[in-house]
This record gives structure tokens, sequence and C-alpha cells, in this order.
């Protein structure tokens, strides 16, 4: 899968070298070589600016930790844009519905609708214990019905039998009808494909979609068709609200166009991936799994991590062992903290990484967060080194002092001093059970109910 983009791109990211940070000129050369491989991966243009202006603007001045390379260093960025491009998290199935839970089936023939209505079957029953009952409204194409029924046997599912002398909007009643006397938690619709996008198919896909108002409307795309696939999707959107995407023959893809385009196209997340004929061939689809696969680089990704850890641990251990030796908490710690954020790619990354901190990633996203670590950086940046180490030195006046050579309020440094003795508090009080855990309370402690916090939030920048 995606084996010529990881060519390209493995070849054009291991060419990344030089010393010290990131810049415009040592990156200009990979940039123009992603973006190439991106174009020839038949990702849509628009995706491909997009995602090249995201790369540089991440990248330019980005502090590179000691253990990377720049090279290292940009490909961990370029890392994290694909896994972004591709929508993040995995979009499970939306099952939350009073049973039974229908799901329609969409998108032209030969995409693989049918071989995905059996797939999809037997993944909800094996990994979601569901009873699925599984029904064809394709009365057009002959023999199209007994397939899914050859299938749906193959997958010890239930099958609703239905012909084409009926109609596509009877077959899906009836079969949700059935669904509820045999007490079947998901009916799974199949239905019929035109070779492009009519007006007749879509009214009737439509008509059908309102009439059984199912909680997941999918649309199967060959992933052969590249960035077409997007297109495709994004057209069918338009006339229904589709909830996700079964990207299928993952497995004959070696671009990786429509994998890479779909989401950003269509706002619409893909669900799952085809990876094969065979009924058991239905992955749900991980975009950061993908995007490693895609750059074909685990060893350098997890030696990104590694250096990360480390960093943590270097920082956490230095703490510690500051503060087992009866020092208390200053300033510069608290700078190194914010900085250290920094470096793990953000505060929202970070706080995504820590358990117990999950509450606050929402308000993270927002990037308000981002803008006021920075700010209290400057804040801590404009003291003097006694002040930092002993801030109860700072006076009226040197506050004032301070806002004005961070760009700052007074009512920003007093907030800063009243956190700080916050974290202080706590540290203290966690240092006996020791290193990150205790730096993780306190933050947390300085940002939560009761913390440093004003009421109603994050401050106005
Ligand atoms: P439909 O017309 O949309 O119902 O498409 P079908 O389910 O009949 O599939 C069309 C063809 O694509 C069949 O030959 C399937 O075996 C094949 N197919 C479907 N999904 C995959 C997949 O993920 N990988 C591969 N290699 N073939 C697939
Ligand atoms: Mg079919």
């Amino acid at each position: 899968m995606f084996e010529n983009l990881t060519d390209r791109l493995s070849q054009t990211l291991r060419n990344v070298t030089g010393r010290g940070k990131l810049s415009e000129d040592n990156i200009k050369d990979a940039l123009r070589e992603v973006r190439m491989a991106l174009l020839e991966a038949d990702v849509a243009l628009s995706v491909v600016k997009d995602f090249i202006e995201k790369v540089r603007v991440r990248a330019i001045g980005q502090e590179v930790m000691e253990s990377l390379s720049p090279g290292q260093a940009f490909i961990k960025i370029v890392n994290q844009e694909l896994v972004e491009v591709m929508g993040e998290a995995n979009n499970e199935l939306n099952l939350a519905a009073q049973p039974p839970a229908v799901i329609l089936l969409a998108g032209l023939q030969g995409a693989g609708k049918t071989t995905s209505v059996a797939k999809l079957a037997r993944f909800l029953k094996e990994r979601h214990k569901k009873k699925v009952l599984v029904a064809s409204v394709d009365v057009y194409r002959p023999a199209a019905i007994k397939q899914l029924e050859v299938l749906s046997d193959e997958v010890d599912a239930l099958f609703f039998q239905s012909s084409n002398d009926q109609e596509p909007l009877a077959i899906a009643k009836g079969a949700i009808a059935e669904a509820k006397t045999k007490f079947a938690d998901v009916v799974i619709i199949d239905t019929a494909g035109r070779l492009h996008i009519d007006d007749k198919m879509m009214s009737e896909i439509k008509a059908l979609h309102k009439a059984i108002n199912p909680v997941e409307t999918l649309f199967v795309v060959d992933s052969m068709t590249g960035q077409d696939a997007a297109n495709t999707a994004k057209a069918f959107d338009d006339a229904l609200p589709l909830t996700g995407v079964i990207l299928t023959k993952a497995d004959g893809d070696a671009r990786g166009g429509a994998a890479l385009s779909v989401r950003a196209i269509t706002g619409k997340p893909i669900k799952f991936i085809g990876m094969g004929e065979k009924t058991d061939a239905l992955e749900p689809f991980f975009p950061d799994r993908i995007a490693s696969r895609i750059l074909g680089m685990g060893d350098v990704l997890s030696l990104v991590e590694d250096a990360e850890r480390k960093l943590d641990k270097k920082t956490a251990e230095k703490l510690e062992k500051k503060i087992r030796k009866g020092k208390s908490f200053d300033l510069n710690d608290m700078r190194d903290q914010f900085q250290q954020m920094r470096n793990m790619g953000g505060v929202s990354t970070m706080l995504d990484k820590l358990p117990g901190m999950s509450g606050l990633s929402q308000v993270a996203e927002s990037d308000v967060a981002e803008k006021m670590f920075g700010q209290m950086e400057a804040i801590i940046c404009s003291m003097t080194p006694q002040e930092r180490e002993f801030p109860k030195v700072i006076s009226g006046s040197r506050k004032r002092r301070i806002a004005s050579g961070s760009g700052t309020q007074i009512q920003d440094i007093n907030r800063l001093l009243k956190q700080h003795k916050q974290m202080q508090k706590m540290m203290k009080k966690m240092s006996k059970k020791g290193g990150m855990k205790a730096m993780m309370r306190g933050m947390q402690g300085m940002m939560g109910p009761g913390g440093g916090m004003p009421p109603g939030g994050m401050p106005r920048m």
C-alpha cells in the first residue's frame, strides 16, 4: 500500500541535512520534493498546497531537540501533518440508535459496496458482538442480490430475501421490520451503483435515505481512482449527508492520493479501508498508523519519540533532584515546563499525551492556551535572574517594568505569580511521590478547578 509515495518521501526526507534549526533554506528543496511526491501520488492540488504551507510554517524556526537532526525533526513535522490531513483520530461507527441501527452503503458500480457490506457485517459481529442483518436493494443488476446472499452466508449474517421485481424502498423497509422481529442490532443496506453519478440514482437513494433515516451513511469508493475518489464523495455528500467513507482496494493502491484527499475535500472521515477481496480484509482507518506506513520510517519516528521521552526525563529528574534538596520550585523551573511543552509539539499535543489532562485539551485546542503559555514565558524572560529565583522581591514598580518589557499588563504579572505560588505548593506536596507525576499534577492544579485561572477559563489575549 502506498509504496510509490513511501519511496519518494523517504528518499526526500533523508536528504534534509544541516545543523541546528530548520530554516527556510534547508527545507526549501525538501518541500519541493514533498510537493512533487504528493502530486505524483494523485493527491488533490488544493490539499497539496495546504499541506506544504502547513509544514513550512511549522518547520521554520522550530527548535531542533538536542538529539535530533534537522532531517529527523522535519520528518516528525511531515508525519504530524499527514496525520492531520487524514483526520487525526479513528472515527468509529456511531451505532447509538434505537435498534436496529441502520447503515446505508452507497457508491459507484464496482466500488466494492457489496463486498464491504459483508466485511462490515463480519467486523460488527466479531469485534462488537452485534447481530447483523443485511439486505440488497440493487434490483437492477442481475445476480446482485444473490451475490450478497452468498457473502452473507459466508460471514454468517442474517439475510433479508429480496427480488428484482420489488421497489428498493419496500425492500429496505421490509428488512428493517424483519430485523426488529429477529432482534438484530444492526441492518446494513446494500444499494445499486451506476457508472457515474446520475440524477436517477441520486433521487432514488435520497428517497431511500429519507425513508429509512440511517445512523450511518457510508460512501464506498475505490482508492485506485485517486483524487477522483474524493471528488465523487464530495459530489455525493452535497446531495446526501454522508457520515463517512469506506476506502476500498487500498491493498492495490500504490499511490495514496485518495486516502490523503478524502478528508480534506469532503470534511468527512474515512472510517474503514478495504485491504483485499476476502471478507476479513477490512480495517478501521487510523490516520496515525497510515501516516507511519506512508513514511515507511517507523524507525525514525520511534527515535523521535524516544528523544522526546528522554528530554522529559532529563528535565523532570533535574527538577526532582532540586526539590529533594529542599530548594523550591522557582520561576525558572516554571519556564522550563513551558518550554518543554513547546518542544513536545505544542500544548494541545502534550495535554493529549498526558493522562488525566483530557478535560483541558478542548481549551488547548482553541490555541488560546498556546498563546497563554507563550505570554507567561515572555513575562518570566523579562525578569532578572534574582527575581526568577526569588519572586518575592518583585515590587510594584518592577511589575510595571516587567509588564512593559513583555508586552503584558500588571494583572498578567500578578496572575502568573499567583499561579507560580500554587504550582510551588503543589510541587512541594508531591515531590515525595516524585517526578513527572508531580509535575503533571502541578500543572493540572494550576489550570483546573480552583486553580489560578480567572473564572470563565483562560484570560483573553
Ligand atoms: P459493488 O459493485 O460496489 O457492489 O462492488 P463489489 O462489492 O461487487 O466489488 C467489485 C470488485 O472489487 C469485486 O471483484 C471485489 O472482489 C473487489 N473488491 C472489493 N473490495 C476490495 C478490496 O478491498 N480489495 C480488493 N483487492 N478488491 C476488492
Ligand atoms: Mg454490488
